[in-house]
């Protein structure tokens, strides 16, 4: 059985799929999930993130989280957690950026967030040294100061979607038609949780939900307004999220989200507006949605570069200005890509997301 024929034969019973099912089913399912089944990153892989890029990514985020954790008094003990750690590089990076500040290393606990087995066991030898703990959600992170970091995590978590009428909504679903998957329309009907988006939207118009996110950043605003502590949020997306933004990835091509569940990445962008608001309601404050260029750029990018630069030459050399200019030039992910902070309303916001 493949993932695409268990789909077929629940829809045959059970009826069209949400893209919230539909998308949770291909990246987690335990047996044929994307996530749950390999190691997508890298040049061979699906995809590149920004820690497989280079590693002065991590190194800066760790700069500013442990800034934060410096202009907040060195809170000991606290929770240094992320979300989605991947094959656990960000971490890594960031450790090794941050291992001269004094007592930093001592106060933390590394708590990895992950769903993926694959992928735990990759972050356990790669983060040995750091005696990590992995929890499957952040409703069991200590009640403890929180610093955290998450790069592209919001984008994996599952969306719905759906599609403008006069007064009501109708959801887009996901049906069989004979052996194929397709997508098509649910009846017209009211939905509170979009009273807002009738505002900023006309009939035809498709709007995105990610319900999956809310108790995400409750549980870590909550913490942050209770305890102290920051987040760094790196996603792409924007301020406010409007049409169909479902993406597949796979061998670095987008292709049919559809076409082959399970074997493709699926991305939405992220609503950053919609994090920002629950975070508040949270009690905690949150900096301004900054592009990701400007973010690192002011944290010293271009200065670590140049360190980095002084001992190579011919094409190690090239492929360090090419890496730095992935991260940060606007025409490739400097702009596309968003870093959103949280922190306490009685704090600073984080180096690098000042107003
Ligand atoms: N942060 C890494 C990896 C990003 S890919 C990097 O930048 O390279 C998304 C990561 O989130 C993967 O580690 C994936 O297994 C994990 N993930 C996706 N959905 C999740 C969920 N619902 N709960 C926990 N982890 C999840």
């Amino acid at each position: 059985m493949s993932l695409r024929g268990l789909l077929l034969e629940r829809i045959s019973q059970t009826g069209p799929l949400s893209v919230a099912q539909y998308m949770s089913d291909c990246l987690l399912h335990p047996e044929f999930g994307y996530y749950a089944t390999r190691d997508p990153f890298g040049a061979r892989g699906d995809f590149t993130t920004a820690p497989e890029i280079s590693q002065m990514f991590g190194e800066v985020l760790g700069l500013s989280l442990a800034q934060a954790w410096l202009d907040q008094d060195r809170p000991d003990p606290f929770t240094l957690a992320e979300l989605g750690p991947g094959r656990g590089t960000l971490m890594a990076d960031l450790l090794r950026a941050t291992a001269g500040v004094p007592g930093f290393h001592a106060a933390a606990q590394v708590m990895l967030v992950e769903a993926s087995p694959t992928l735990r066991q990759m972050q356990a030898e790669r983060l040995a040294s750091a005696d990590p703990h992995w929890t499957d959600n952040v409703d069991t992170l200590p009640q403890a100061p929180l610093f955290l970091i998450a790069n592209e995590f919001f984008d994996a978590l599952p969306i719905r979607q759906f599609i403008r009428e006069t007064s009501g909504w109708r959801e887009r679903l996901i049906g069989a038609q004979g052996e194929a998957l397709a997508f098509g329309l649910g009846a017209d009907a009211p939905q509170p949780g979009l009273a807002h988006r009738l505002e900023d939207t006309e009939p035809g118009d498709l709007v995105e939900i990610c319900d999956a996110a809310r108790p995400v950043i409750t549980g870590i605003a909550a913490r942050i307004a209770a305890h102290g502590g920051a987040a760094l949020l790196v996603d792409y997306g924007d301020w406010h999220s409007l049409g169909n933004t479902l993406q597949a990835v796979r061998h670095h091509q987008k292709t049919d989200p559809l076409a082959e569940p399970g074997q493709a990445d699926l991305t939405a962008h992220v609503d950053f507006e919609a994090l920002a608001q629950i975070a508040q309601q949270a009690g905690c404050a949150h900096t301004r949605l900054t592009p990701q260029g400007v973010f690192l750029e002011r944290l010293g990018i271009t200065e670590r570069a140049q360190n980095l630069a002084k001992p190579l030459s011919g094409s190690e050399l090239q492929s360090l200005i090419s890496a730095h200019r992935r991260l940060t030039h606007p025409g490739e992910m400097g702009n596309l890509f968003k870093v959103l902070g949280l922190y306490p309303a009685t704090a600073n916001p984080p180096p690098g997301l000042e107003a």
